[in-house]
């Protein structure tokens, strides 16, 4: 029966640790502070915005939180942007998507001092990544390095595949994947074969975006799976991308949902901000 990889106890150790960091920080006068810009009143970003910011109580980080109305306009959220970047006392800055419809996400994303860019969505940290330079990783790819690395599983020389090409997920864990010396595959909508590539994986990474879409028939026996997915069942259920059942007792470990990837993405968060705070010594 495969391993479960508990990403809620991995996540407790990191935000552990960031509390020892935050800390440490404060007792050299440098406190810590995660400015949360949320437009609208999705009732999922409210959710997510929410839980940040428990996070950030936690670890004794300071979150600023901007609830700017639905009509905000996207020159006023950009002139909000530029005065949280001048703002010596602000360390990150996060921007809850998906934004309304009638505000460029890409232009805001720019508009984020990529020093503050705690998210990892700016094109500078994005190019950081791709050349292997420091910078900020986005914080679900990010991890799922960390769940793997703790759980003792190596990376180096192995046939790493990942379903999924998006900017937040797919792209950026291919290429942490690849800093960490996996052989690395990345599939698609138009992946001919998937099966065969998803065969061929000692560690497979499944952020298709499709509930249970990934049964035995797509896994090797002995990988390691992770399961990027979130979504609700028929019975109002939490479940991934994978079937975790069906798949489970062919792979030696395996993330559940809930309790996998999802606790990872707001300690990585966290964990940037302490970073970004210990970058102005
Ligand atoms: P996207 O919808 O942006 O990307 C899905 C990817 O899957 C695309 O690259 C798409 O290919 C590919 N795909 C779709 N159908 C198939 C198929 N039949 N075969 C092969 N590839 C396919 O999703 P995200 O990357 O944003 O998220 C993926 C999942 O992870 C979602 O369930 C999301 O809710 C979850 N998520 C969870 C997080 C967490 O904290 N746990 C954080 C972020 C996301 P193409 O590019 O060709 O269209």
């Amino acid at each position: 029966m495969a391993k479960i990889i508990d990403g809620k106890a991995i996540a407790a150790q990191i935000k552990d640790e960031c509390r020892a960091k935050v800390a440490t920080l404060k007792e050299k006068g440098i406190g810590v502070t995660l400015a949360v810009i949320q437009v609208g009143n999705d009732p999922a970003s409210s959710v997510y915005v929410g839980n940040k910011k428990k996070g950030c109580e936690y670890v004794g980080i300071n979150s600023l939180a901007h609830e700017l109305p639905e009509d905000t306009t996207e020159d006023k959220l950009l002139d909000l942007i530029g005065e949280l970047n001048r703002r010596a006392d602000v360390n990150g800055i996060l921007v809850q998507l998906p934004l309304p419809g009638h505000i460029n996400e890409d232009r805001v994303i720019c508009a984020i001092d990529p020093r503050k860019d705690v998210d990892g969505f700016h094109p500078a940290s994005v190019g950081a990544l791709c050349i292997g330079q420091p910078g900020f990783v986005s914080c679900t790819p990010a991890g799922i390095i960390q769940l793997l690395v703790r759980s003792g599983i190596e990376i180096a020389g192995k046939e790493c595949v990942v379903i999924g090409r998006s900017n937040i997920v797919g792209k950026p864990m291919a290429l942490l994947l690849l800093r960490e010396n996996g052989t690395v595959t990345v599939t698609h909508s138009r992946t001919k074969d998937l099966k065969a590539a998803t065969g061929r994986a000692d560690i497979l990474i499944v952020a298709v975006g499709k509930p249970k879409m990934i049964t035995r028939e797509y896994v090797k026996e002995g990988a390691t799976v992770i399961d990027v997915g979130i979504h609700r069942d028929a019975n109002n259920k939490l479940c991934g991308d994978v079937d975790y059942d069906d798949v489970a007792p062919v792979c030696s470990a395996i993330t559940p949902v809930p309790g996998g990837v999802g606790p990872m993405t707001i300690a990585m968060l966290l964990n940037n901000c302490v970073e970004s705070a210990a970058q102005t010594i």
